[in-house]
């Protein structure tokens, strides 16, 4: 996850501390799901699924705010369901930024264009809209009509009022990387200042298998990435990259990427919940993080997903010679 410069000598910063005190547990960013409900019904989500029984609910600001102040992660990324649904989202988002955090506040982009005006540019917030493709693509995976040119619209209008904007897209078994590359190019000129890549998640709770990669297909999909970075400003670390084509191994710190949602705090993953806790102490203390991770839990064989390996990079847990300096160049790059 990538913001300018200074803000990411804040994030270093803020690694080099936790690591000189010892932490053993070191959150980048906290995923908060203020409510679920949603605008749209898209094929690859598992939160409207796995969470049906809690649409109609939401955390209060208060909750949120505690949620960002229980835990220390730097950035908070406002997911969800919708977050331009959240009637107190700019309260939310004004009181981040005014306790030092660091905002990605993610959307579909349906309503962007008709809420950007209650939100106020700031160095520390980055508008994240949901691409999965091209019009004719995005529009049947999000299964709405229109909703490309709904989320493009919104881009050009924050771009215009100052926002920073970046744009995300689950990589699905069908997708063509090539649509992927044109699609940048078209972003960027749009004002899109970097793009984050993920593979599809693949959640328990959707039926329709159909769209997700095993490691293999990951590795295949991702296989050509270098000259898509080398044309674009990716979001995606150089390590996690490496991962995703299969050129090393990184364990899961899904510790580093906790989330809070309506029901409380979700353990392990943002994928995976076996449990939800009350507190983020309690998140921390009594999950038991050594069962899970490729090889010991079965749930994640096949799982990529940047939550859970993205702090791996960031934090260098499985650090290689050179990968400093390659974290170095892809941040000078932006
Ligand atoms: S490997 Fe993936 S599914 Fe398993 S705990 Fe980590 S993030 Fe969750």
């Amino acid at each position: 996850m990538r913001f300018p410069i200074g803000l990411s000598t804040s994030l270093a910063a803020y690694i080099i501390k936790s690591r000189i005190a010892h932490e053993r547990y070191v959150p980048l960013v906290l995923m908060l799901e203020p409510l679920f409900a949603c605008n749209l019904t898209c094929s690859t989500c598992g939160r409207i699924r796995e969470y049906k029984d809690h649409v109609s609910e939401m955390m209060s600001l208060e909750e949120c705010l505690h949620a960002a102040d229980e835990c220390p992660a730097p950035i908070v990324s406002i997911c969800g369901g919708e977050p331009l649904i959240y009637p107190d989202i700019p309260e939310l988002v004004e009181s981040l930024i005014a306790m030092h955090k660091f905002v990605y506040l993610c959307t579909n982009g349906i309503r962007l264009a008709g809420t950007i005006d209650k939100l106020r540019p700031s160095r520390r917030l980055q508008i994240n809209v949901h691409i999965d493709g091209p019009p004719e693509v995005h529009d049947i995976v999000v299964e709405k009509n229109g909703a490309y040119e709904e989320a493009f619209k919104g881009i050009i209008t924050a771009k215009r009022r100052g926002f920073m904007v970046t744009v995300n897209t689950t990589v699905c078994k069908q997708t063509n990387m090539n649509q992927i590359d044109v699609l940048m190019g078209i972003l960027a000129q749009a004002g899109v200042s970097n793009f984050m890549l993920s593979p599809a998640y693949s959640y328990e709770t959707i039926e329709s298998k159909d769209c997700f990669m095993d490691r293999e297909g990951v590795h295949d999909k991702f296989k050509d990435i270098d000259s898509i970075a080398s044309r674009h400003r990716l979001a995606d670390t150089p390590i996690y990259l490496e991962y995703l084509k299969g050129q090393r191994e990184l364990q899961c710190t899904a510790w580093g990427n906790p989330t809070r949602n309506v029901v409380g705090w979700r353990s392990p993953c943002y994928l995976i919940a076996d449990r939800h806790f009350s507190t983020y102490k309690d998140l921390i203390e009594e999950t038991d993080w050594s069962s899970y991770g490729v090889g010991r839990d079965p749930r994640c064989k096949d799982c990529m997903v940047h939550c859970g390996f993205e702090p791996t990079a960031a934090l260098m847990t499985n650090k290689q010679p050179g990968d400093l300096w390659k974290m170095i160049r892809w941040q000078l790059s932006i």
